[in-house]
């Protein structure tokens, strides 16, 4: 039985004055029936986690370089990240793909990278408006699981967010139809690579515009074991009902 994730992923906000968000979820969530994990960037980690204690919330980094250590300006390792208080590792977000030319070679590298840090690699596949247009979604999201996942992976170690990039902070989200397509899709490709227990262990997120509103509809359809959600986890007062859905739907 796969326990349920709402991981909330921050990107490149936040300062200080948003740690009475992790404060509220605190408060709001004592012992929720899913797994909670925000993603703050790693200037908050180490002050997030001064707060989260022994409460049920996880903190993850939002990428890692793939290196331990090393002559890499600008970079953080998930040795750090672990350091700073996160457990797990968001790598091969869209954004990244886009902004940072990531190749799932490079996503890959970063996964493994996460799991000999100690860290859960949260990676993320997803296709574009014009590969779903043209009937590819399956064959890119295929292609970027067969490039992108870790070896030896587990589903203590692995999960995989299916993020169709059109869906990401446009607020056009993918049919029940579509993202159970896909969910089914990856569940099939990683029991191909890892066997069907461990397969069957990993988590799949679905990512792209959750919010309040959508999440009961979207955590209805089969193989998906949570969101990852970018704009809807940056307030408490936001994310907390998606989580709350996530506990509805059976988590
Ligand atoms: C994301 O950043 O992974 C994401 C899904 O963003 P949003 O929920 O804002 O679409």
């Amino acid at each position: 039985m796969r326990r349920k994730l709402a991981a909330g992923n921050w990107k490149m906000n936040g300062t200080a004055e948003s740690l009475i968000e992790i404060d509220a979820l605190i408060a709001g969530h004592p012992s929720p029936s899913v797994d909670i994990l925000i993603c703050p960037p790693a200037t908050l980690i180490s002050r997030m986690a001064g707060r989260t204690g022994r409460s049920p919330i996880a903190l993850g980094g939002q990428d890692c370089h793939s290196a331990a250590s090393g002559a890499h300006t600008g970079d953080i390792s998930a040795a750090m990240l672990a350091d700073a208080g996160a457990t797990h590792v968001i790598v091969g977000h869209s954004e990244r793909r886009a902004d940072h030319a990531e190749t799932d070679d490079i996503v890959q590298a970063k996964a493994e990278a996460g799991l000999d840090g100690g860290l859960t690699a949260i990676v993320c596949v997803g296709e574009t408006l014009e590969e779903r247009e043209a009937g590819r979604a399956l064959e890119t999201v295929g292609a970027q699981l067969a490039g992108s996942i870790p070896q030896g992976a587990t589903g203590a170690t692995l999960v995989v967010a299916y993020e169709p990039v059109w869906a990401i902070g446009t607020g056009k989200v993918a049919t029940p139809e579509e993202i159970g397509e896909v969910h089914a899709f990856i569940r099939s490709e990683l029991r191909t690579s890892f066997g069907e227990e461990t397969a069957d262990a990993i988590r799949i997120l679905y990512g792209g515009s959750v919010k309040a509103s959508n999440a009961a509809e979207i955590f209805a359809v089969g193989d998906v074991d949570g969101a990852l959600v970018g704009g809807a986890s940056l307030k408490a007062a936001d994310f907390s009902p998606i989580i709350e859905a996530l506990e509805s739907s059976g988590g």
